[in-house]
């Protein structure tokens, strides 16, 4: 093989009339009779060579046998393309490279399916054979972009005194809400490693020991249910910061972002994102991780019902539940939709679906029967319906209209087209509870994490909660009390969270006693956190990004899966190297491990 002197999708002007070496992969092939032309490419794009039979017979007879993907080196010299032959698709498109030598290096089977266009295939295909799938052109241009958008980050926090550190994958749990995977440890017997849930523990301790401003772009391990688009192992841009209060975070992230998308996209992004409290997402959109590219928001009807005579409503309202509404207005309901949408709500547990047409000079609906007139006319003006528009109700505990209307919000914009791709909304979602009542749990649960700080002033509820005998009350108490913590929101995703942190060993503690660890356990578990909770933490505070999940929407991808290298399928698979697979017996031996199968 001779060396290559260029990329194909290099050639150039400057190249002209001179003689190159390239070496890559065969895209596509044709035989005119007499002159083969093969498009050739390789990571930097694609450039056509042309073979002729009666300048070069010995480079012909190899170039006429050749198939899709075989690989190839080939030496000629460039020419620009004949006019009215320049292919305006391609960057090399007004050149072409006459080779006089052909060499077949090495040769390709027929493929499952054709790399050189884009047509669908299954995910267990397309993961088999990943290697070929990332030579399809649009895979090839999603891990670049991921690569470009390594280069940015690193430069955005090396620029602003960030110091980037490695934290150990063999670890403790870092409770992140997920199941921990788990490493038999073979030189402990009986003893496990759990694989980091997030660098969340050692980013705060690497505050401890004075570094002041961390990042890494780290790797997480979650052995979570891979409902909707997850994988078990995915990739956060971390970091942490000492001697910082909110604003300090969030303005590193938005510049961040900013940069990314700026730099990547050439989408300019205006910074202060806005903010929105969690209660205001719930009431407004059902949901603390709204999508604002359309309106549809959710209308509060309950004090309308106070005296109702209609009797699903009332029932709601005496058992403290509440009625809320969603006005579609984009669009014409049919009857069949109403059924369909109505199918998609009890399957969110709703028992059916009210639901009030509202037509030129009528209204048609399964409910106005039971209403009052002044309660028609409040749920018109409420909702600001006109004709053409369906009012689409939940009623409901408070979660559960949340969950419904929610959810229904969603599903129509996506019958009906509306979450436009090119569009970013940025959002902060702020003032969190730090806590909620798990009722299967019977027990308060983070809802971010048990090192999220709650509000100074906010403290003393928690000890008053901690004091108080009652459930009832100590909820109450509890549910009051708000996180230093920050979700960043970009069209409808979680894109990023984080907290300022506890820094003090005894609130540590508080809070812990609250989410029911023992002390214990909180010995235990996080007993080196504590530990370095009392030599010296300073304040700090941080934030972590879902790199996957934030290059899928900038590149308008559905799936996190197309900008990841080697994803597994959303049952934990990699059909490429068949893991997870069994292992020895002499293996397990060495872990001191017995599989059972439990029942
Ligand atoms: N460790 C958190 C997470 O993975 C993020 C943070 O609080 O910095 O969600």
């Amino acid at each position: 093989m001779i060396k290559r002197t260029k990329y194909c999708g290099q050639i150039s002007q400057e190249d002209l009339d001179k003689e190159v070496v390239l070496c890559g992969w065969v895209h596509r092939v044709r035989n005119h009779g007499g002159v083969v032309f093969i498009d050739l490419r390789d990571r930097e794009g694609i450039v056509q060579v042309v073979v002729e039979e009666l300048n070069s017979p010995s480079a012909y007879e190899v170039a006429d046998k050749l198939g899709s993907e075989d690989v190839i080196c080939i030496k000629g010299v460039v020419r620009r393309r004949p006019p009215g032959t320049e292919n305006p698709r391609l960057k090399t498109g007004n050149f072409e490279v006459v080779a006089n030598y052909v060499e077949l290096i090495n040769s390709a089977e027929p493929l499952p399916f054709p790399v050189n266009e884009e047509t669908p295939i299954s995910e267990e295909i397309k993961l088999k054979y990943r290697y070929l799938d990332l030579r399809r052109e649009s895979m090839k241009e999603n891990l670049l972009f991921r690569h470009r958008a390594y280069q940015i980050i690193r430069k955005v926090f090396v620029e602003n005194g960030f110091v980037e550190v490695e934290t150990p994958f063999l670890t403790k749990s870092t409770p992140e809400g997920a199941r921990d995977f788990i490493v038999p440890s073979r030189m402990h017997p009986g003893k496990f490693y759990a694989l980091p849930q997030s660098p969340q523990l050692f980013k705060q301790i690497l505050m401890v020991a004075g570094f002041d401003r961390y990042f890494q772009i780290a790797r997480c391990l979650r052995d979570e249910d891979l409902r909707a688009d997850r994988q078990p192992e995915f990739t956060q841009i971390d970091f942490e910061m000492s001697f910082v209060d909110e604003e300090d975070v969030i303005a590193i992230t938005e510049q961040l972002i900013k940069t990314l998308f700026e730099e990547l996209l050439g989408v300019e992004v205006k910074t202060p994102f806005e903010r929105l409290s969690y209660q205001e997402c719930m009431e407004r959109f059902g949901t603390d991780k709204p999508d604002r590219r359309f309106g549809l928001e959710l209308v509060e009807l309950t004090d309308l019902f106070k005296n109702t005579e209609f009797k699903v409503f009332r029932d709601v309202i005496e058992k403290g539940g509440v009625i809320k509404a969603i006005n579609f207005n984009l669009g014409e309901l049919s009857r069949k939709d109403l059924d369909e949408l109505t199918k998609f709500v009890q399957s969110l547990g709703a028992k059916g679906l009210a639901w009030i047409k509202v037509e030129k000079d009528k209204l048609t609906s399964p409910i106005t029967k039971f209403l009052k007139e002044e309660e028609i006319k409040g749920i018109l003006e409420r909702t600001k319906a006109k004709p053409g528009d369906t009012i689409l109700f939940s009623a409901d505990k408070r979660e559960m209209v949340y969950k419904i209307l929610g959810n229904l919000r969603l599903h129509l914009a996506k019958l009906f087209n509306l979450q436009q791709k090119d569009r970013f909304d940025f959002l902060w979602v702020v003032d969190f509870p730090l806590m909620e009542w798990d009722e299967e749990e019977g027990r308060f649960v983070s809802l971010h994490h048990p090192f999220t700080s709650p509000r100074e002033e906010d403290i003393p509820i928690l000890q008053k909660a901690l004091e108080t005998e009652d459930l009832e009350e100590r909820k109450r108490l509890v549910h009051s009390v708000r996180a230093r913590a920050y979700d960043l929101v970009i069209n409808g995703y979680e894109v990023g969270g984080g907290s300022i942190r506890i820094h003090r060993r005894d609130l540590q503690e508080l809070v812990f006693k609250l989410l029911n660890i023992s002390p214990l356990e909180a010995e235990e578990k996080f007993g080196f956190l504590l530990r370095a909770l009392s030599f010296g933490a300073p304040p700090h505070g941080g934030l972590a990004i879902g790199l996957d999940r934030l290059l899928a929407i900038m590149r308008g991808l559905d799936s996190i899966r197309d900008v990841i290298a080697f994803p597994k399928t959303q049952k934990g698979i990699c059909p490429l190297t068949g893991a997870p697979d069994y292992v020895s017996p002499k293996q397990l031996k060495e872990v001191h491990i017995k599989t059972v199968e439990y029942q």
